[in-house]
């Protein structure tokens, strides 16, 4: 996955460690990198998700460390796409696998009564469905 730089170089798709106000570290956030001017952008698809955590964090945030996958599923979905013993799986099958897996969460979730934990679930499973992920947009 690709695309072109305003410097004509090419940009490529990585998972970095993006550092917010030098305290924390939020690791495994999906990013477009410059291999001429190392310019580097955020994934679009995961900028929602990125910014409402950077809100949480505040401006005056601890020192801490956080993986990005843990909030994004489509960072998740990404790291599970570059895992070599999954390359033979298609993406489609990916999603399937994590939806079926939400909705074994949701329907535990709900035989807690965790409203909480139902609410995290339900976002994430929208995070799923709104972006219309394309296979093209991983190879
Ligand atoms: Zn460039």
């Amino acid at each position: 996955m690709q695309k072109a730089c305003k410097c004509g170089g090419k940009m490529m798709f990585r998972l970095r460690t993006v550092i917010y106000q030098s305290n924390v570290e939020i690791e495994n956030v999906p990013i477009f990198s410059c291999n001429s001017c190392q310019k580097s952008e955020v994934f679009a698809e995961v900028k929602p998700e990125l910014t409402s955590l950077i809100g949480k964090l505040g401006s005056k945030p601890d020192k801490r460390q956080l993986l990005f996958d843990e909030y994004s599923e489509i960072a998740h979905l990404m790291m599970r796409a570059s895992d070599k013993k999954l390359l033979a799986s298609s993406l489609e099958s990916i999603i399937q696998e994590r939806i079926n897996e939400l909705l074994d969460l949701l329907l535990i979730a709900k035989s807690l009564d965790d409203e909480a934990w139902i609410a995290d679930v339900r976002g994430r499973l929208s995070q799923l469905a709104k972006n219309h992920i394309s296979v093209n947009d991983f190879s």
